[in-house]
């Protein structure tokens, strides 16, 4: 069997938020899924894949007629397909000397034809393939090459769509309607099974200064800076950044352990965006900081309806955070009958003071 070739520089995507894209929005998935059922009816194959390669290794992620969990890691089609302009094509991969012996051939799923296509984002950097499988030997026919090449193209217009409607330009992050639509639908989903959520409601603090002393340059490269330490700091896939506003962001956590985990995290943003250590002579501290107000949940409406109270919340816990002062967190807790209080001891944290 060949060996896995690593694939290019120019297609292992840079940790942007182009990932998010892919990995946390539904949306997006049955997109997905709606295309690589269209592949095996149009080319008449049994199964198909739409593979997405990350930085370090291969993944499988939308497929129809196979089981995604069950093909196995180590194949090679898929990167050989990515390293192509073209269509690749092994219309028998059990005579071919390359393929006999890929894990994909040997077990399940079996596969003895493969036809796949890179698929790329802006038209320029490949992302994954798009794939079709069969079980037997095929011919590729002129029919099947434009079928596959014209749903690699509608995969690949659906992508850029989805990112110019859900990514803010600046800053790669998720943007504000992209935010309005996941919240509605995050706390739909934790009223529905009672899990707590908490929303971080974020402002840059003293901007309005920055630009007027730095250049409104200067402040969009902040802005950048600043969004990339949410993207590093938003390890888990249930912590969500936006940006909501000019110097405005927020992070949804879908996934919290309630109010103190909430808190920890923020606080974490704000000495991560301290260590950025951007200098900002109109600023107390010398350097750029943030506020963060944080809501977290203690109990749902049983309708699903209040998620703009809970929105409200965390935007009162950031200006309060604001009147204290700059650089800190502020936390309070929203239910449904109590609305949105000051957290049981707490307390803001304390600015560390300029490096
Ligand atoms: P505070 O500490 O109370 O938050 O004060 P502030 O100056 O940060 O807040 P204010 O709302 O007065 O000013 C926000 C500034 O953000 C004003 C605007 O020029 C700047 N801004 C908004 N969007 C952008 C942008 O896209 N790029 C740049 N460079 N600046 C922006
Ligand atoms: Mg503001
Ligand atoms: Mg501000």
């Amino acid at each position: 069997m060949q060996s896995v070739p690593r694939p290019a520089e120019e297609i292992q995507r840079p940790a942007a938020v182009d990932d998010l894209l892919l990995e946390s929005d539904p949306d997006m998935e049955s997109a997905f899924e709606r295309v690589t059922r269209m592949v095996t009816t149009q080319l008449h194959v049994p199964m198909s894949v739409f593979s997405v390669f990350d930085r370090t290794r291969q993944y499988f992620r939308w497929s129809h007629g196979i089981d995604v969990d069950g093909i196995p890691g180590k194949s090679s089609f898929c990167t050989h397909a990515i390293l192509q302009d073209d269509v690749f094509v092994v219309p028998d991969a059990r005579r071919h000397k390359d393929f006999h012996d890929d894990p994909l051939v040997t077990g399940p799923p079996w596969v003895a034809f493969y036809a796949g296509v890179p698929v790329r984002t802006g038209k320029r950097r490949k992302i994954g393939a798009l794939c079709a499988l069969d079980n037997r030997p095929r011919r590729f026919t002129a029919g099947m090459r434009q079928a596959l090449l014209d749903l690699r193209d509608i995969l690949e217009s659906l992508i850029e769509l989805r990112t110019l409607t859900v990514l803010d330009h600046l800053t790669r992050l998720y943007n504000r309607r992209h935010f309005d639509a996941m919240i509605d639908r995050e706390w739909h989903r934790a009223c529905r099974l009672s899990l707590p959520v908490a929303l971080l409601t974020i402002d840059i603090d003293h901007f309005k200064a920055f630009n007027d002393a730095y250049g409104h340059q200067a402040g969009d490269e902040c802005l950048r800076k600043v969004a990339e330490t949410l993207k590093t700091e938003c390890k888990r896939s249930g912590d969500i950044p936006f940006r909501t506003g000019g110097e405005e962001f927020a992070v949804l956590l879908t996934v919290t352990d309630g109010r103190q985990g909430a808190v920890e995290f923020a606080d974490r943003l704000r000495q991560a965006v301290r260590d950025l250590a951007i200098p900002h002579k109109h600023s107390p501290a010398g350097i750029v900081t943030i506020c963060i107000g944080v809501a977290s949940t203690h109990s749902f409406p049983t309708d699903g309806r209040g998620f703009e109270r809970f929105v409200r919340c965390s935007d009162e816990a950031l200006y309060a955070a604001k009147r204290q002062g700059r650089d800190r967190v502020l936390a309070r807790s929203f239910g449904v009958h109590t609305g949105c209080i000051p957290a049981e001891s707490d307390r803001p944290s304390a600015p560390s003071g300029p490096r």
